[in-house]
């Protein structure tokens, strides 16, 4: 009798629950027992723990990644005719968030080894228009921060860092969503620190900001039932606080998996005609540790790859189909067309394999391997 090895996800969340269930479910017993479901001390406390963690004065819970990126433009009064400048290879959020506030969208061409934002591509788009710069670490590799700090002072720009994929990923030492004006997380649950639904996160040094950033999550609010601006209602749930406060203290180990899931598939698929994920920055960069929350390379040969996977019932993803500079809901808020041919290029070769902290190096092994086989060899 032969075996049939199990299907694979992209993530799989379970285990992760199984190791931590204790914890996880004392702490969702409490939050009923106590009965404070609103911005409770669950909250409260994860804000403090995870200020502590990133390396920022003020962490503000909301309600997903996408609103918190909504609400530090909104803290920054950015709005119409205003122009932010972004990568377009990302998930859509990051535009969503420029369009809600009534802004333009700047896009620019995203350095090919890094799948990042190109620094020159952001010194040429900026005009005097422009008010912010949006890097977005993508799939946990943090963007060149020094450069970009160096632009934004220059030209007196606010830095509004898209970490929705590179929670504990650090450039220069520090945290991601530390370097610039403010930080947005998400922790949709499949991200590096997962809750077990919606949640976000905003990060800041800045005082004002982060009363600000308070008030728009709450209606406006700084006091109950007086209301000094519309704002909205975008908290984060407090069982949710209570699970992200069991996975915090275990995310170093979780984006140390991840780096070493990455590493071993870098290892077994090195001599095939793909281009390989960094593991780290180029050393021209700013020096920096990935996250990764995807393991994405490019290659020809992507139908073929992630047929011969599905015929093994091993799942394949590709982030992102389209660049959002194609996307005809983000064509509508553009006021040019972007040269962004690399963004483009990458989109039509690039795909995903499972990533997870707990996927078994035999799993990866065999994975390498369907992949091997499915690309012809000419
Ligand atoms: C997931 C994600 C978001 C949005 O986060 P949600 O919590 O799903 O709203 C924003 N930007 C990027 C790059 C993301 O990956």
């Amino acid at each position: 009798m032969s075996s049939v090895p199990a299907a694979v996800p992209m993530v799989d969340l379970r285990q992760q629950y199984h190791d931590l269930k204790p914890d996880i479910d004392n702490s969702l017993a409490d939050v009923l027992e106590q009965t404070q479901f609103i911005l409770g001390s669950n909250v409260q406390a994860f804000e403090a723990e995870c200020a502590n963690y990133i390396g920022v004065k003020h962490a503000i819970g909301c309600a997903n990644g996408t609103d918190a990126l909504h609400l530090a433009l909104l803290a920054l009064h950015i709005g119409p005719g205003d122009e932010v400048i972004t990568t377009p290879f990302t998930f859509i959020a990051t535009a969503e968030a420029i369009a809600y506030v009534g802004a333009t969208p700047v896009f620019v061409d995203i350095n090919p080894d890094t799948y990042n934002l190109s620094v020159d591509g952001i010194n040429a788009a900026i005009t005097s228009r422009t008010k912010a710069i949006m890097p977005v670490h993508i799939f946990g590799m943090p963007c060149d921060m020094t450069p970009i700090l160096a632009l934004a002072k220059k030209h007196q720009l606010h830095i509004v860092e898209d970490c929705a994929q590179s929670f504990g990923a650090t450039s220069n030492h520090q945290q991601t969503g530390s370097i610039g004006t403010i930080g947005c997380f998400s922790f949709f649950p499949s991200k590096n620190l997962g809750a077990f639904g919606d949640g976000g996160m905003v990060t800041t040094q800045d005082d004002g900001l982060a009363e600000k950033l308070k008030m728009y999550r709450a209606h406006g609010s700084k006091e109950r039932y007086i209301h000094s601006v519309i704002g909205y209602n975008s908290r984060l749930d407090e069982m949710q606080a209570a699970i992200l406060r069991q996975k915090l203290p275990h995310i170093e180990r979780f984006n140390a998996e991840r780096r070493r899931v990455a590493a071993h598939y870098n290892e077994l698929l090195s001599d095939l005609p793909i281009q390989l994920p960094l593991l780290q920055a180029p050393s021209s960069e700013t020096p920096s540790v990935p996250a990764f929350h995807q393991y994405t390379f490019l290659t020809d040969h992507r139908e073929a790859i992630q047929a011969a996977l599905s015929a093994e019932h091993i799942a394949s993803a590709v982030y992102y189909p389209i660049p959002l500079h194609k996307q005809v809901a983000i064509q509508n808020e553009m006021t040019s067309t972007p040269a962004c041919p690399v963004s483009e290029q990458h989109s039509a070769r690039c795909m995903s394999l499972p990533i997870y902290p707990e996927l078994p190096n035999e799993t990866i092994e065999r994975i390498a391997s369907v992949v091997r086989r499915a690309i012809p060899n000419d």
